[in-house]
């Protein structure tokens, strides 16, 4: 298992579960898959194809994804075939006749050709010896993507009854999980089910004001991301699309509206990286397997939170870091209450009017977004704050509101508790509207006392106060509101209150920067240069030829020789004799152009033979041995980038456990690799003096977020803070 893992696909190491499933399938078990995007579906099936004798057969139900799968598997040498309606009649019975003669391991049809009688004789001439069904929660109803052409995989049982079924999908509901086994009549089924943390995904919810800026800077701020945006409507993509475009943003709109071929070539070209963002209604992504989505943007809130799960889910499934952004605007809520009181069915409408108040608790909690996602979806998590979401980057960022709060109070009351939000900012700020003149009030002793606050600065301590309940809405058909009974205590008490940090005018989200890989950014563009004129040559998309993953850990290691370079994870046998050679020579003219030195690359980073997770049962001990693993790692000047890969956890975990072992032992030569270069130290250190140490966010800021988070915390420790 592990040879064929690290000879054809080139990793060192299997992703949880992975080997348990290829167990269960290679012993002719009936096996179940649930893991989410991008965990690792694919090799499930792919390695036992190899280790078995004969062909597996593959259903899948997208035309587009069969051709980059074997396009794929043909790059490392797995010989494989689909057939489907894009395919010559030719080249169709000549592929036909191979299957029959064994030349596959790997053969991928469409649902729609198992109702054939004449495909299942056809099929029972090959030499199968099992059967994958991907994406197989298309067979269920209560699946978001149900497809009636799965309902011909329920014969597959009395066709081939000798035969192993695999079925794999990120569908996580028990419902659907219930109708896969049934409908593929599974016996004796081995179900597999991984967490559905994405711990490279970073969640952000953000007001949605200033939108477009925020979408704008989002998109230059890295010209070559692969970005989706999700749009409200038709109109909103190609709004979206046309103002990105004018900002020289390759940008193009996909929905339903467009005619056919356009929407398949906007599709290619994104695939291709030759446009960087696809402004879309919901109807894109199904059929984008697109590893290297950096960014997926939601405009308006989804309708179910199990949507949201899944079209955030297509950032980042090569695992490097990605973010996800929410526009959140309570006023949302009304554009889908109008399609849910168009709806008829009542009973359906209520139902839809529950999924959206779902959603709307979870963008309005100031709860960690992962814990509540993967707590929806009936895990128990692992962890209270991911470390990755709005929430956790702020937590420690809170500001003390009380003098701006009673002032709010004291306006509220002044005004007889009669005025909404507006006016009440309004009366603060000193504005002389027509209807603060109407009621006398900027006689009041408050007017203008707060004018140091921007309109949407003063809304949103505002809005948090409505959140804390010390302001609440009066009864009656005007959003107006009167201080609560726990906002008179807190004016009596003079109780000090403290808010999250508000978010500044024109501030640029600016989620944690977790690949701390320090790969040079020259090279790896270089590199990417490269690969885009191999897969265009090729006419395959970049992603076939390397993921970005590989290409930044070139870009690390920087292997002189073709041996070296085979050592990358992601480059297997076939990829280093085929690429080796064009690869080597343009790394070794960068390393001598930039003046850089090559690393030398560990021998197996991962087949560590400490597996933490196999060890010790209670958490705490697994907790503490891992603490020691990284102490004794760090003593061998290993990064944490490779000690996070030898652990299996986070990035921010490692930092967590280093800035533990700094404060119990001191030893700052442990961490001495880690740290940048002594000029970077000392303009960290200059602005930790000047700003202090008691908050990160003004520092990250200060140094133009070059540094991440984490960084900053380990400088901070070090300076005895
Ligand atoms: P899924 O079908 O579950 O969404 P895929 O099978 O498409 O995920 O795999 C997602 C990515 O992860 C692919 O780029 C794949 O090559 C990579 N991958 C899978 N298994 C491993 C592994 N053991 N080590 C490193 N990368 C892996
Ligand atoms: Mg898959
Ligand atoms: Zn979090």
């Amino acid at each position: 298992m592990h040879t064929l893992l690290s000879q054809y696909f080139g990793y060192q190491n299997f992703r949880p579960l992975q080997e348990e499933v290829i167990s269960s399938f290679t012993q002719n078990n009936d096996t179940l898959v649930l893991m989410p995007t991008g965990g690792g579906k694919s090799i499930c099936y792919q390695i036992p194809a190899l280790m078995k004798k004969g062909t597996i057969l593959v259903i899948s139900p997208l035309i587009a994804l069969m051709k980059d799968q074997v396009d794929a598997l043909q790059s490392m040498g797995i010989s494989s075939a689909y057939l489907n309606s894009t395919i010559s009649p030719i080249e169709q019975s000549a592929i036909k006749q191979n299957a029959e003669a064994g030349d596959y391991k790997l053969l991928y049809i469409a649902p729609e050709r198992l109702g054939n009688p004449e495909t299942i004789s056809w099929l029972k001439r090959i030499d199968l010896s099992g059967i994958a069904v991907d994406e197989a929660h298309c067979i269920s109803q209560w699946g978001h993507d149900f497809r009636p052409d799965y309902r011909n995989l329920a014969l597959f049982k009395s066709q081939f009854p000798h035969l192993p079924i695999i079925a794999l999908t990120a569908s996580a509901t028990p419902k659907v999980q219930k109708d896969i086994v049934s409908c593929l009549n599974l016996e004796n089924v081995n179900i597999f089910q991984s967490s559905f943390y994405r711990k490279n995904l970073s969640l952000h919810i953000t007001p949605k004001r200033n939108m477009k800026h925020k979408i704008v800077l989002e998109c230059t701020k890295n010209k070559d991301n692969a970005t989706i945006i999700y749009c409200y409507s038709r109109k909103e993509t190609e709004n979206i699309a046309e103002m990105l475009q004018q900002e020289g943003v390759k940008a193009k709109a996909y929905h339903a509206g467009l005619p056919h071929e356009t929407r398949s070539a906007v599709q290619e070209q994104f695939l291709k990286d030759n446009i960087q963002v696809v402004t879309a209604t919901i109807a894109f992504g199904m059929g984008v397997d697109k590893p290297n989505i950096r960014t997926v943007i939601h405009t308006t809130f989804p309708k179910t939170l199990e949507g949201y799960y899944q079209e955030t889910g297509r950032a980042g499934r090569d695992g490097l870091a990605s973010k996800c952004i929410l526009m959140w605007s309570r006023g949302d809520t009304r554009k889908h209450e109008f399609f849910i009181e168009k709806s008829e069915n009542t009973e359906q409408a209520e139902l839809e009017r529950i999924k959206m108040n779902e959603v709307v608790q979870f963008c309005d909690q100031k709860i960690c977004r992962w814990n509540q996602i993967i707590s929806y979806f009936g895990e128990t998590p692992e962890f209270t704050e991911c470390g990755n979401c709005d929430i956790c980057l702020s937590s420690n960022d809170v500001f003390d509101a009380t003098e701006v709060t009673q002032k709010i109070l004291s306006t509220v009351i002044r005004t007889e508790n009669r005025f909404g939000k507006s006016h009440i900012v309004g009366v603060l700020r000193g504005s002389k509207a027509q209807n603060i003149i109407k009621w006398g009030h900027e006689n009041l002793p408050v007017w203008g006392i707060e004018h140091q606050y921007s309109k949407n600065e003063l809304s949103d301590i505002f809005e948090h106060l409505v959140h804390k309940k010390i302001l609440i809405k009066n009864d009656g058909d005007f959003t107006t509101y009167k201080v609560s009974s726990i906002g008179l205590d807190l004016l009596k008490k003079r109780e000090t209150i403290f808010l999250p940090q508000i978010e500044k005018e024109e501030e640029i989200i600016s989620p944690k920067i977790n690949q701390i890989i320090t790969f040079d950014t020259q090279v790896f563009t270089g590199l990417k240069a490269l690969r885009k004129q191999i897969a265009d040559k090729k006419n395959v998309p970049p992603f076939i030829i390397f993921n970005d993953a590989t290409l930044q850990e070139i870009a690390y290691y920087l292997p002189q020789s073709i041996e070296g370079f085979g050592k990358i994870s992601g480059i297997g046998k076939q990829k280093k004799e085929e690429f080796g050679e064009i690869f080597t020579t343009k790394i070794k003219k960068m390393t001598q152009m930039y003046n850089l030195s090559p690393k030398s690359i560990p021998e197996n980073i991962a087949k560590s033979p400490t597996s933490p997770r196999k060890k010790s049962t209670k958490t705490g001990n697994r907790k503490q041995a891992r603490i020691d693993k990284t102490q004794e790692l760090l003593k061998e000047k290993k990064s944490v980038l490779e000690i996070s890969k030898i652990l299996d956890v986070t990035d921010s975990t490692i930092y967590k456990y280093i800035t533990d072992i700094l404060h119990n032992t001191e030893n700052l030569a442990l961490v001495h690799h880690l740290l940048p270069d002594a000029h970077q130290y000392k303009i960290i250190e200059d602005s930790f003096q000047k700003l202090g140490t008691d908050r990160l966010k003004p520092i990250f800021e200060d140094l133009h977020e070059e540094f991440s988070y984490d960084e900053l915390k380990i400088i901070r420790v070090l300076l005895g803070a």
